[in-house]
């Protein structure tokens, strides 16, 4: 288990300090997937780096599996870090050296066995589906190749952890989704803890079993990712997620007279459908979607659909009631 209790982190500018992770507590179980989003210059980086002690906190504790990592010497710390593997943006591979070499010498690096090296090396090659290119150079892999070496490297003295700074950040999507899956595998297999910072919504979607949303240093909101994408609720929450959905009202839409603009959304297994079709059937009224999307989180449904009901005060007023009784959530975004 991972508590962060209370961490700031302040570096100096001149005279003045400035605070790049402002008093944020947070505990992230073990197995989990958690990630970090959050605009650049939030303080994601910092706060992931403070985890594994590469950033010392300005105040605050860092507990490992109860063990607080911020008083401990050089050697402890150093035993606490061989349990806590990291990735980051750039893969960092050695160019001169194989794709075997490089996994191998944080093995080296680590005083593991030597004559167990190979096997070690073969089978986190196996791991991250990459055997066949243990002879091959850097420079001839995919970038998502290079991401899982790197994953291979971190792995490589089975560590209960593994942080990732925007691993997949240089990635095209077809690698990002690859490294995705891969670590969910890696994640539900070994049940390592991961640590994901991102500013791809996406990417969180798919990846994460928790989101932390960080803006200006603070942490913002901590939930399970389903319903941080049903039901965000600080505006930065909002605002990542709705760029994911997509469904944003668009600007030039005028709500006139006897119109009302509704968001609506849903989850589970249900669809709008029937509401919308029945709520036109029963009452004197007019629906428009103006826009709407179904997306997945964990195989589970959710969708927004934004829409405009037409027709007398009366009538939309129990059409509004209706609607409102059979999706998840009916916002009222307009109309008069
Ligand atoms: P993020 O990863 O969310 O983009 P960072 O943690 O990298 O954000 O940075 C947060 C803020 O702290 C930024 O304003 C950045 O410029 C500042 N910062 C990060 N590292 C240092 C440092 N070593 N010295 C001074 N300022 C830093
Ligand atoms: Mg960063």
């Amino acid at each position: 288990m991972i508590e962060l209790k209370n961490i700031d982190v302040e570096f100096g500018q001149g005279k003045k300090t400035f605070k790049a992770v402002k008093d944020v507590s947070l505990t992230i179980n073990d197995g989990e997937v958690f990630g970090i989003v959050g605009p650049s210059g939030a303080g994601k980086s910092t706060l992931v780096r403070v985890i594994n002690m590469l950033q010392p906190p300005t105040r605050g504790q860092v507990l490992i599996d109860g063990q607080d990592i911020t008083k401990l010497g050089r050697r402890e710390l150093r035993k606490v870090r061989l349990n806590i593997g990291m990735i980051f943006q750039h893969f960092n591979l050695i160019s001169g050296s194989t794709i075997a070499e490089n996994v191998a010498f944080s093995l080296y690096a680590n005083q593991y066995p030597k004559d167990k090296i190979p096997a070690r090396v073969k089978e986190l090659l196996e791991m991250v589906h990459l055997p066949e290119k243990a002879e091959a150079y850097p420079a001839s892999l995919s970038g998502g190749q290079k991401q899982r070496v790197a994953i291979a490297r971190a792995l490589a003295n089975n560590p209960g952890i593994l942080l990732c700074d925007e691993a997949t950040s240089a990635l095209d999507l077809e690698n990002t989704e690859e490294i995705v899956a891969l670590l969910k595998e890696i994640n539900q297999k070994t049940g390592i803890t991961i640590v994901f910072i991102t500013h791809e919504m996406e990417v969180a979607k798919k990846l994460f079993d928790r989101i932390a949303f960080m803006e200006q240093g603070e942490l913002k909101e901590i939930t399970d990712i389903y319903t941080a994408f049903t039901e965000p609720k600080e505006p930065i929450a909002k605002r990542l997620v709705e760029r994911v959905l997509n469904v944003t009202v668009p600007k030039a839409l005028e709500v006139k007279e006897d119109e009302e603009l509704l968001r609506l959304s849903y989850t589970g297994e249900d669809s709008y459908d029937p509401v919308i079709s029945m709520a036109s059937k029963n009452y004197d009224i007019t629906i428009d979607i103006i826009s709407g999307k179904v997306d997945y989180i964990h195989n589970k449904p959710f969708g927004v659909m934004i829409v405009i009901v037409r027709g007398a005060e009366h009538e939309r007023r129990k059409a509004l009631e209706y609607i409102r009784n059979n999706v998840y959530k009916m916002e009222r975004l307009g109309g008069r």
